[in-house]
């Protein structure tokens, strides 16, 4: 028990010994106990009242000297009060920080509580998408600006995950949205305007797909003088050489061009279209046997689930197999082993292309899908890669909402798993 806790109990034992002292002196003990105990019970409820009324005019004068219970009860309602105010006046203080710097953001910030509406938003935000804090506050994010690609921002609620959406304030304007975790419950979501970007991407897909469209036609024309030339008997046979090397390097350019072509093409048209239940264990099958019978080729293996199928473009699928394959074999030497194996897995189903060659070293592994990304360029160069079959493999399989996973380990082979979900799996008829 406190000091002033222990006081009111001795007071009152006091009190009540007094009553029953002067009732005893009057031969009624009983009386005079009651009387103390009426007394001391007005001077509590009296002090209740006081304390009632300061704690709603939140003035304690009746209680403002003294160590008795009363006296410690209203300085500590008076330190819990002034502690609340400095509190609240530190919040007001950071919210109005927090205002200031968003203000000064060039990228739009919203603040959204736990069910995703709109507690606040800075002035980019007003500007890139349109809001209107007073008329929008409490509506869901959703609501304002309405995109699939948000809508799936919000669900997936990654921090680490961005989307590209279109301007609903500009035409042919686009932002960059990701979605943070900020105080408590609520989230924060940034708006980039990205338009210079997207705008200098399209720029360099149209231009890889022109220039490789150009070039297709006089290389055609190259590649058939020389052919021709390579079976010509009445070539001198000093020319013989340099007619091969040239025949070699004229279909080196075609297949880069028709790699780049077929890059151009999956990387611009967003969803796969005309799409069919495409027979993998087949499309395997085929690949590993165009292999069988070449010289440098390592053994082969197929493991394929027949009776599940893919909902895709066979022509998309077969190339994603073809690059795999033709990677595998060319880092694999030919007393190694490639394993094909297309099989269910727990969320849908996975294509796997497994060998045990040279393998990657673990740095290059995040960059081997990236445009033109040769782990050995030196290398490649002689091999005939440049760089561009991963960066092909990923966008079909980005088309076909599935994922590329690589696992490697140098001297011990690598491992290309392509990864697609339960909506793109299908029983064979
Ligand atoms: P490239 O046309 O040069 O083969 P890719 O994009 O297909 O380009 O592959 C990128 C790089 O990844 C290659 O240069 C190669 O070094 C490495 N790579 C791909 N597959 C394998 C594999 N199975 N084993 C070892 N390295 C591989």
């Amino acid at each position: 028990m406190s000091e002033s806790g222990r006081k009111v109990v001795i007071g009152i034992g006091l009190l009540l010994a007094t009553g029953a002292l002067i009732g005893w002196s009057y031969g009624h003990v009983e009386r005079g106990l009651l009387i103390a105990a009426l007394l001391i019970l007005v001077w509590m409820l009296r002090s209740l009242i006081i304390f009632e009324r300061s704690i709603h005019s939140g003035e304690f004068n009746a209680f403002q000297y003294g160590d008795g219970i009363w006296q410690q009860m209203a300085s500590r309602f008076r330190y819990e009060r002034d502690r609340g105010d400095r509190y609240k006046s530190q919040r007001l203080q950071l919210l109005k920080e927090i205002r200031r710097s968003t203000r000064a953001m060039p990228d739009g910030a919203i603040i959204l509580d736990e069910q995703l509406e709109i507690i606040t938003c800075n002035r980019a935000a007003k500007t890139l998408v349109g809001l209107k804090p007073k008329k929008d506050r409490g509506q869901r994010v959703d609501n304002i600006i309405r995109d699939p690609a948000l809508t799936e921002l919000l669900r997936a609620d990654d921090p680490t995950m961005t989307v590209d959406i279109e301007s609903p304030m500009q035409d042919s304007a686009w932002l960059n949205c990701r979605l943070v975790p900020y105080g408590a419950g609520q989230k924060l979501l940034i708006i980039r305007d990205v338009t210079e970007r997207i705008r200098l991407n399209k720029m360099r897909r149209d231009f890889v797909a022109n220039a490789s469209h150009e070039l297709r036609s006089p290389l055609t024309v190259i590649c058939g003088y020389l052919d021709s030339l390579a079976g010509d008997a009445a070539v001198p046979e000093d020319l013989r050489q340099p007619i091969l090397q040239m025949q070699a390097q004229a279909q080196r350019m075609s297949i880069i061009v028709a790699d780049l072509m077929q890059l151009s093409r999956v990387e611009s048209s967003g969803r796969a279209g005309d799409e069919e239940h495409v027979d993998v264990t087949a499309v395997l099958t085929a690949a590993a046997r165009a292999y069988a019978g070449l010289e440098s080729s390592p053994d082969i293996q197929v493991e394929g689930d027949a009776s599940i199928r893919i909902l895709g473009i066979t022509r998309e699928i077969e190339s994603v197999v073809a690059n795999l394959i033709s990677n595998a074999v060319r880092h694999t030497p030919k007393s190694g082993h490639l394993k094909l194996c297309w099989r269910k897995a727990e969320n849908g189903a996975e294509l796997i292309v497994s060998d045990d060659g040279e393998g990657i070293a673990e740095e290059h592994i995040p960059r081997l899908t990236e445009r033109f990304f040769r782990v050995d360029r030196g290398r490649s160069r002689e091999g005939g890669g440049i760089g561009l079959g991963l960066a092909i493999v990923k966008h079909i399989l980005q088309r076909h909402d599935a994922r590329l996973e690589i696992s490697s380990t140098p001297g011990q082979g690598s491992e290309f798993r392509c990864c697609f979900p339960a909506a793109r799996i299908s029983a064979a008829t």
